[in-house]
């Protein structure tokens, strides 16, 4: 081993969002010795992941739970010492709401996502019409497609379950997770076992029938995602504060936004300027700061800006996954105000339905210490692909069409005691029919720049164990190449 590879490498993550940060996290848990800088352009850590704390209610401006059918979230909180503070979803309210024809209907129990593991609550719902439901029931015998391609979520339910199924049941569910427009959202990128269920068992609802008897237990609960997600008691920020104390003391430079990268023999500089409190000078100075490698935990937008001069057709390739936006506008109430008994998780509203609103969640119902004793606090999505423009409206506007929807729907009486709106414009990747060839492009591209990994939510899963996964494994791969 020669001179240079003793020096403990100067390894840069961009991009302080949970991506970024699990990338940082295990760069020092693996390479104790490396020099790592985390260069962040806001002045907090964490990205959109944000917990406030305001007249006694404690708020999740974002994300407020991830999901444990996959491991990276779970482990992390335990390899952080947080796994006493995980939380699950009330056991009591594991339900969800379907708005249909400005009412709310309990979802039938046992449909997960897009396919029923019991047939008779679906029988017996007044969300399908007698039609949609035999139409749905003919899914058992719907021979599996055998064009291998991508398609679009819409396509893919609406050939399995039909059209009412598709429109009432699941555009609502899986629109309020991914805020993306159906009729562009891939199948494979998001929700590939339910084609592999019916590659593998020839139906959506044979397989999640066999599914169930292999766990008789587990069928009772339904819903989006609820039964399956957990929380931290403090809020998802105590999970961003965590591995803040972890990382190396002066290795995090906040309001430092990275304004361009170069080549520097086999390593990068970075040119970053000062945004003190989050408001860029123009005309602040630039300064200039050299890395052995680099991780771009960026949104892709801001990653395909950054290697523009470096691998055009890769900038190329980043920019073609667009993204859209959500406001979501958190509003507490006295419990007498509302006249819903709220004996749910939160209420899904379909495209049909014309509402402002794509989801309202219970958040005081769903998880502890939300809400001060005897009060209510409800989380209430609105924007995303369906209607872009709300994502970006101001508060005094948005405030008006998000309330009035919840009164009507919820039977509410009187204004809201709390309100906060958090506007999230841009900041959900659209992962569009082909997005797991493009992503495979991307990543070829990269592979073939040395000492340079890339993260974030564009790729493999919007969800937070996806990004910590994501940012994990760039770790991994800048890391690999220390010994080449
Ligand atoms: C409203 C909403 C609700 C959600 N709900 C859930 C949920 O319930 N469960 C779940 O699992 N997921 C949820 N998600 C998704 C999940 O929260 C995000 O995908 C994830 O947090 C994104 O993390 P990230 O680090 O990849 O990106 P970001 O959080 O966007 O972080 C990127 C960081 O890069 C920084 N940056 C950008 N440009 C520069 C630059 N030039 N120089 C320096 N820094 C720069 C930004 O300031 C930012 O801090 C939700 C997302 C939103 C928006």
């Amino acid at each position: 081993m020669n001179d240079a590879r003793r020096q403990p490498r100067r390894i840069a993550v961009i991009g302080g969002g949970i991506s970024g940060l699990a990338a940082a996290h295990r760069l020092v848990e693996r390479d104790p010795s490396c020099r790592l800088t985390l260069l962040e352009a806001r002045s907090r850590l964490g990205g959109v992941l944000a917990t406030v704390h305001q007249q006694g209610y404690q708020v999740e401006q974002s994300a407020d739970n991830f999901i444990t059918t996959v491991p990276w979230g779970l482990e992390l909180c335990r390899r952080l010492g947080l796994g006493d503070q995980l939380i699950q979803t009330n056991p009591t309210h594991r339900r969800t709401y379907v708005v249909r024809r400005g009412r709310l209907h309990r979802l039938p129990d046992g449909f997960l996502m897009m396919a029923p593991t019991r047939l008779w609550p679906l029988a017996v719902t007044p969300i399908l019409s007698p039609w949609g439901k035999l139409r749905a029931a003919c899914e058992y015998f719907i021979p599996p497609r055998k064009d291998p391609a991508d398609e679009s979520m819409a396509g893919f339910v609406r050939r399995r379950l039909g059209r009412e199924a598709f429109d009432r049941l699941v555009e609502p569910l899986v629109g309020a997770v991914y805020a993306a427009d159906m009729e562009k959202l891939s199948v494979d990128a998001t929700l590939s076992r339910f084609r592999e269920m019916e590659q593998t068992h020839g139906s959506l609802i044979r397989a999640m029938r066999r599914q169930r008897k292999a766990r008789p237990k587990a069928g009772t609960e339904s819903g989006a995602r609820y039964s399956m997600f957990v929380t931290l008691r403090d809020g998802l920020s105590s999970l961003i504060d965590a591995i803040a104390e972890r990382l190396p003391q002066d290795a995090v430079l906040l309001e430092t936004s990275v304004q361009r990268i170069e080549r520097a023999g086999d390593g990068w500089r970075v040119v970053v300027q000062a945004v003190p409190k989050d408001v860029p000078e123009p005309g602040a100075a630039e300064q200039t700061l050299d890395f052995d490698a680099l991780i771009l935990a960026t949104p892709s937008t801001t990653a395909a800006r950054l290697l523009e001069p470096i691998d055009a057709e890769l900038a190329a390739d980043l920019r073609r996954i667009t993204h859209s936006g959500t406001a979501i506008v958190s509003l507490g109430y006295d419990r007498r105000q509302i006249g819903h008994p709220l004996d749910g998780m939160g209420a899904v509203v379909p495209a049909i339905e014309n509402s402002p609103i794509l989801a309202c969640s219970f958040s005081s119902q769903k998880y502890a210490h939300r809400a001060p004793q005897g009060k209510v606090l409800l989380r209430v999505f609105a924007g995303g692909a369906r209607r872009p423009e709300l994502a970006k409206m101001d508060e005094q506007q948005l405030l008006p069409l998000v309330a009035a929807e919840c009164d009507r729907l919820l039977h509410i009486r009187g204004k809201p005691e709390y309100c906060n709106t958090a506007r999230w414009p841009g900041t959900m990747p659209q992962y569009h029919v082909g997005h797991n060839d493009l992503v495979s492009r991307i990543e070829g591209r990269v592979s073939r720049i040395a000492a340079l990994g890339l993260a974030g939510n564009a790729y493999h899963g919007v969800g937070i164990p996806d990004c910590i996964h994501g940012g994990q494994q760039a770790a991994e791969q800048v890391l690999a190449e220390k010994g080449a």
